[in-house]
């Protein structure tokens, strides 16, 4: 018998009494686990029992994670694992697989490896031959697309834009170039400089800001582009959380020529690979190979 601290949905701890009998039954792998991104009755049951049971959990900030893992009774032994030491720690999770040993992987919020550590490792992982295990759950890319009314798919998703003017202007024209929903993150001190931004690229576009999705003071705002701005300058309030930004697909009818790109673009990709594709198209079309590279394979370089 088992004693676990639960949640429910207003973050409130309940006492949870299981039977089980199973101890670290879990196989050696990489388990990808989704945190809660504000309501923390959304931690996945499956999530609670893979974090209890593996050797050791790898967090983006320890002290960040332990807060919620305490409430649910998780005891598990937790090491930092971010950005800067994902390269230098690699080697060692690699060597914790070998050893037989169960890892989970985690970050402050959401999903691992989404516009958060992870990725390298994963790859790591993947090509020293040992299992990668998703526990899905809470991502805010999922959440405000799921709500935002726009077509799934096709949709491009293109993490934050960098914080360069010149780098946000180019990045933010190659999204604009595709015709499906566009998803961008942004933090508060930049959420107003990027409603500016599509103001005045992203003419006749219908936008969502998903802010402070599953918090208290969630809110969506459907709006279009041009009024972007305005809205956040009309209460400086509103520029307070966290921000999904999701782009409707354009509604500018594309012409032959785009049609005549797309085709053959992905005539050539069929036989080379994308970069190659990517410049004999750019050579016919003047399109720049960049952004015909990242059309074929959503990755801005070669
Ligand atoms: N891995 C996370 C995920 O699965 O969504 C994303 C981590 S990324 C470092 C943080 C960004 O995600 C924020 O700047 C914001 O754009 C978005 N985000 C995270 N939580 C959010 C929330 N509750 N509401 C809206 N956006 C959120």
């Amino acid at each position: 018998i088992s004693f676990r601290a639960g949640l429910v949905g207003n973050n409130k701890t309940v006492l949870i009494v299981s039977q089980d009998l199973s101890i670290n039954t879990l196989p050696p792998a990489l388990y990808v686990v989704a945190m809660p991104i504000g309501q923390w009755g959304d931690l996945a049951p499956r999530a609670v029992e893979v974090l209890s049971q593996v050797n050791l959990i790898l967090a983006e900030d320890t002290r960040v994670s332990g807060q919620i893992l305490k409430s649910v009774g998780i005891l598990t032994r937790m090491v930092s694992f971010n950005s800067h030491s994902e390269v230098g720690k690699a080697g060692k999770v690699v060597e914790s697989l070998e050893r037989g040993n169960s890892l989970a992987l985690i970050s402050d919020a959401g999903t691992p490896a989404i516009s958060d550590p992870g990725g390298f490792v994963i790859r790591r992982v993947i090509e020293c031959g040992y299992s990668v295990i998703p526990i899905p759950g809470p991502c805010a890319l999922t959440a405000a697309l799921s709500v935002s009314g726009f077509p799934a798919a096709p949709s491009h998703f293109f993490g934050f834009l960098p914080t360069k003017s010149s780098a946000r202007d180019q990045e933010l024209e190659t999204a604009l170039a595709y015709a499906g929903t566009l998803i961008f993150y942004e933090a508060p001190h930049r959420i107003v400089d990027l409603a500016k931004r599509l103001d005045l690229k992203a003419v006749g576009r219908s936008v969502l800001f998903a802010r402070e999705l599953t918090k208290t003071h969630e809110q969506l705002i459907r709006i279009n582009a041009g009024k972007c701005e305005s809205w956040f300058i009309d209460n400086p309030d509103r520029v307070r959380g966290e921000f999904v930004i999701v782009l409707g697909p354009s509604k500018a009818k594309r012409s032959s020529y785009e049609f005549e790109t797309d085709q053959l673009l992905a005539i050539l990709a069929r036989e080379l690979p994308p970069s190659k594709a990517a410049a004999l198209t750019s050579e016919l079309t003047g399109i720049s190979k960049r952004t015909l590279y990242r059309q074929l394979t959503g990755k801005s370089e070669a």
